[in-house]
């Protein structure tokens, strides 16, 4: 997680924040680091998620797919910060923040089973209860995979299992595209729809989802940042206590 000190950033000309935290050339900070509606360009030459054209012609809405940060806009004029993310990026960032928990250092991969937008299940790539991990033991590779650990999708099926919890119709939101069998779990669990912001190698789970009408949707990645500014929330203080440059919230 990132520490909400590190993310505070400078008022941009169109009045939003930036939340990546770039620069703009002109020394105003961009709204999202992305093309700058004050009519310059940004050096990533990305496209500018706000919807505001730049005057000069330079930049612009050139993506063809959907990115998140389309997604992710929700318009100041509702008094809604412009960070807060559409359903769909919320539980994809939920699945990021599961991956953390990870504990094969081949992959790190998280999971969330969404259901009328209520989370079911949670998941990520970790061994069986009370078996050893990757990291303190080593990877167990047969045939190039390591099968210490089950796969994130399958622990998130396999905990709702335990709980008695319905996944018919449910949605899976992965961080990678789900291997083959983790895809044939899914199906036959019940999931109607995948969405994922990464690719897997050598899966078959696309030819599945096709054959048993399984949605796919695919989006960039989502930012890697969580917006909480603590202290500038009106309504909340941080503890006095732990009120310091080096308090516990940006280590583990
Ligand atoms: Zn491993
Ligand atoms: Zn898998």
């Amino acid at each position: 997680m990132i520490c909400s000190r590190k993310t505070k950033h400078n008022p941009s000309p169109t009045g939003l924040t930036c939340p990546t935290g770039l620069t703009c050339p002109t020394g105003l900070t961009c709204p999202t680091g992305l093309t700058c509606p004050t009519g310059l360009t940004c050096p990533t030459g990305l496209t500018c998620p706000t919807g505001l054209t730049c005057p000069t012609g330079q930049g612009g809405q050139s993506e063809k797919r959907m990115t998140v940060m389309d997604l992710q806009i929700i318009k100041s004029a509702a008094g809604e910060p412009e960070y807060r993310p559409s359903w769909d990026v919320y539980f994809l960032k939920l699945a990021m923040l599961a991956s953390e928990r990870a504990t094969c250092p081949r992959m790190h991969c998280g999971c969330v089973l969404v259901n009328d937008r209520h989370v079911v299940s949670t998941g990520y790539n970790g061994s069986l209860p009370g078996s050893p991990h990757c990291y303190t033991d080593g990877c167990m590779v047969v045939d190039g995979h390591c099968v210490r650990t089950n796969h994130a999708e399958i622990n998130a099926i396999c905990q709702a299992a335990r709980h008695g919890l319905q996944l018919a119709g449910a949605t899976a939101y992965v961080t990678n595209m789900p291997c083959t069998s983790c895809a044939k779990a899914l199906i036959a669990a019940g999931i109607r729809r995948v969405v994922v912001f990464s690719d897997y190698h050598d899966t078959l789970a696309e030819r599945f989802f096709n054959e048993a009408g399984v949605e796919l949707t695919r989006l960039t990645m989502p930012e890697q940042i969580i917006h909480y500014d603590l202290d500038n929330f009106s309504s909340a203080k941080p503890f006095a206590n732990l009120d310091d440059e080096t308090d516990s919230c940006c280590t583990q």
